[in-house]
């Protein structure tokens, strides 16, 4: 069956392999982090408005109300990750630099009070599509594979795009995060729960979860539990580095190509992350809200690496200790080593977008000298959407940020970091690329 499965099966071209290292951190099932003294929750912590505080300093708040509600339809509330009171609300750091706004709260630390009654139900199958998407923005869930971009917002498709499938992207891709992995394997029922939500609220007849083939696992633990209409099923697609992008999923699964900036809708497709569906599923239908995510926490110096339950809002000083960090210097990745956000500070919490918590020793992550460009074209073979990297790294240099986006397409540049990884002169393709991105994206506003 499972040779069937992967006979023919397809992938994009271009891309690259990449040493996995997921073997620490995928075996184990998941544990839960204990809740950490002091919870620092951002009011941003997805795209579009940041959340309107509704609680004040001092307030006793329990473990899953509201402390901030959703401003407009591009915007989610965020609820309690403990129970405790507000110590302040106030700036502070995050995980890109700068500081934000935020509610910081002291944990009430015994387990008892962390206990959550479920006062409501809701009956999904009988809501309606409307219905259904506003429930979706009250559990305050948003892209959990990194983009944090507001679920119920990408549910609500435009009159104009029949979407025919859902695509459930469990590829996970970047080295060592194992975070949808285990969601596939430990919460199936959930996944399952979220994915006919979203078929109803798209209004899709199909769904496929799509997964590389170095989680076979995952097809044994899921098939069981797939309906015998075959509206929902589970294909492997090569292992392969973007394999995860919408684009690349797209093309490998279906063979659909999604133009130069069209959206997956236009194509009719519906693109969600299995962590994202699994968390709708079991926060949806018992009317509560994000509070909590899956994380990997892994790398070099860690005692207990895993997956870990964690809080929403918990530092990461309080993670690395919890994991048993014994090295003396680290550097400290937010998500992947592709396309992950290292950080400088201990401070900074981890949010409804955090992944993964990545511990790589300093010596093992010293630059080395950048060199000129010697026109070897193996960024361009990386490439997978067929870009010019090194004449964008070159326009870059120059500052010709806007001929990079006119005439070489640069927005089209999802980051992937494939140019970068393989370049032999060490050019940060990537950075300067989100560098001339940042500087068109002022410039456009300044110009109104
Ligand atoms: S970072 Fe951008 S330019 Fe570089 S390989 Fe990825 S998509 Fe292409
Ligand atoms: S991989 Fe690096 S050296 Fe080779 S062409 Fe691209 S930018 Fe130049």
């Amino acid at each position: 069956m499972i040779l069937a499965k992967l006979f023919g099966k397809k992938t994009f071209p271009k891309g690259i392999h990449l040493e996995e290292y997921k073997d620490e951190s995928n075996v184990a099932a998941t544990r839960r982090l204990p809740f950490a003294p002091e919870m620092i929750v951002p009011l941003a912590q997805h795209v579009g408005k940041p959340a309107k505080s509704i609680v004040f300093k001092g307030q006793h708040i329990t473990r899953g109300e509201i402390i901030a509600e959703a401003d407009g339809f591009m915007s989610v509330p965020i609820h309690a990750p403990v129970t405790g009171v507000v110590k302040e609300i106030g700036l502070a750091k995050t995980a890109q630099g700068g500081k934000q706004a935020a509610i910081i709260i002291s944990t009430a630390l015994s387990s008892g009070q962390q206990l959550i009654e479920s006062e409501q139900s809701n009956d999904y199958l009988s809501m309606s599509r409307e219905e259904l998407i506003q429930a979706v923005q009250n559990t305050g869930v948003v892209g959990l594979g990194g983009a944090a971009f507001p679920s119920h917002v990408k549910m609500k498709t435009p009159e104009n795009c029949a979407i025919h499938t859902v695509l459930v992207n469990g590829c996970e891709c970047e080295p060592f995060l194992t975070t949808d992995h285990r969601v596939m394997l430990e919460r199936i029922e959930h996944l399952l729960h979220g994915i006919r939500i979203t078929m109803k609220c798209v209004d899709a007849p199909k769904a496929i979860i799509g997964i590389e083939d170095n989680k076979l696992d995952v097809l044994h633990a899921i098939e069981p539990y797939l309906p015998d209409d075959q509206s929902i099923t589970i294909k492997a697609v090569a292992t392969k580095y973007p394999q995860g992008a919408q684009k690349m999923l797209a093309y490998s699964l279906l063979g659909i190509e999604i133009p130069s900036g069209s959206r997956s809708s236009e194509v009719g497709l519906a693109i969600f992350n299995v962590a994202t569906l699994a968390k709708i599923g079991s926060l949806l239908p018992l009317g509560h809200g994000l509070i909590e995510r899956i994380i990997t926490i892994t790398g070099d110096s860690l005692e207990n690496p895993g997956n870990y339950l964690a809080p929403i809002g918990t530092p990461l000083r309080y993670i690395l200790n919890h994991a048993g960090f014994t090295g003396d210097e680290a550097s400290l990745i937010i998500g992947g080593p592709m396309m992950g956000t290292p950080v400088r500070s201990l401070d900074v919490p981890i949010t409804k977008g955090t992944g993964g918590v990545l511990v790589l020793d300093e010596r093992l992550t010293k630059h080395n000298d950048i060199l000129p460009c010697i026109k070897c074209t193996q960024c361009l073979q990386a490439c997978p959407i067929n870009l010019n990297p090194s004449e964008l790294g070159l326009l870059a240099i120059k500052r010709k940020y806007d001929v990079m986006e006119e005439q070489y397409h640069l927005n089209d540049c999802f980051e992937c970091g494939c140019c970068s990884y393989v370049c032999p002169s060490n050019i940060p393709l990537v950075q300067y690329f989100r560098i001339a991105k940042t500087l068109n994206r002022e410039r456009h506003l300044q110009d109104g």
